[in-house]
């Protein structure tokens, strides 16, 4: 017979060793995805990458959705959103082009694992997101990962952007938008701050990249993507 003592003492241990394995085999999962979806494909700012290798996207999915949390696709989050796949969540961020300390606002918090990858590389995260459910759900979970010092969640309408923090270095929309919105181009810092965000209809967009320069605004397309809309002021009609 083990002693009350014995009990919690051997507890602890299997307790926290299951946690370790848990832990380690997510470590694993993302060592995978960053090579197999994210390097193999052509995403090569190391910065990124690390980022990636670290945040544990797992806790930002569904509990019913945790063996998908590495699968190379976007996942349901609650108010009928997503989590974006982890390739394209890398590729906006790549294409942002931030680094530590610059200052960026999110549009569309969902989860809030995308700004919990840019505030990993060392950036100052506001996000706005519409749904206050999805918004106090992120709040809480970046607090326990302890990102609450580098990221304010905002509920709101972020299709006009946050004029008040404006400039922004960077701005990354994730929901489409059917036009750039051009409150979001007047928010860019004048000194080369961009601006990454699906453009299109409701149903296939294209990933746009805007760079200012003075009141120059450099366009280039990165390609076709497939977002849930932006519904508000600057983009669809809710
Ligand atoms: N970046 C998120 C994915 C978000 S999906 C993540 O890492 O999980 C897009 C989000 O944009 C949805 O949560 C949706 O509710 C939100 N959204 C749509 N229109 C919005 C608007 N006008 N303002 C703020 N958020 C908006």
């Amino acid at each position: 017979m083990l002693g009350p003592r014995l009990r919690a003492i051997l507890g602890r241990m299997t307790g926290s060793s299951g946690r370790f394995w848990a832990e380690r085999s997510a470590a694993d999962e993302r060592d995978r995805m960053v090579e197999r979806q994210l390097r193999h494909r052509g995403i090569v700012d190391e910065r990124v990458l690390a980022a990636m290798l670290v945040v544990p996207r797992e806790a930002f999915v569904d509990p019913a959705q945790r063996a998908l949390a590495y699968a190379d696709e976007a996942l349901p989050i609650p108010s009928g959103q997503t989590i974006s796949q982890p390739y394209i969540v890398a590729r906006m961020t790549e294409l942002l082009g931030v680094g530590p300390r610059d200052r960026v606002l999110e549009i569309g918090t969902g989860s809030g694992y995308q700004a919990a990858i840019l505030a990993e590389m060392g950036c100052r995260v506001t996000t706005i997101e519409r749904h206050a459910e999805l918004a106090d759900g992120a709040r809480a979970r970046l607090a326990e990962l302890g990102y609450s010092d580098r990221i304010e969640v905002r509920v709101g309408d972020g299709s006009v952007g946050d004029p008040g923090g404006a400039p922004w270095r960077g701005i990354l929309v994730a929901a489409a938008a059917p036009s750039i919105p051009d409150a979001l181009r007047e928010q860019l810092d004048p000194a080369g701050g961009r601006l990454v965000l699906p453009v299109g209809p409701r149903d296939h967009q294209d990933l746009i990249v805007v760079t200012r320069n003075g009141n120059d605004w450099l366009e280039r397309n990165d390609g076709p993507v497939a977002f849930v809309p932006l519904v508000g002021e600057g983009g669809f009609p809710g």
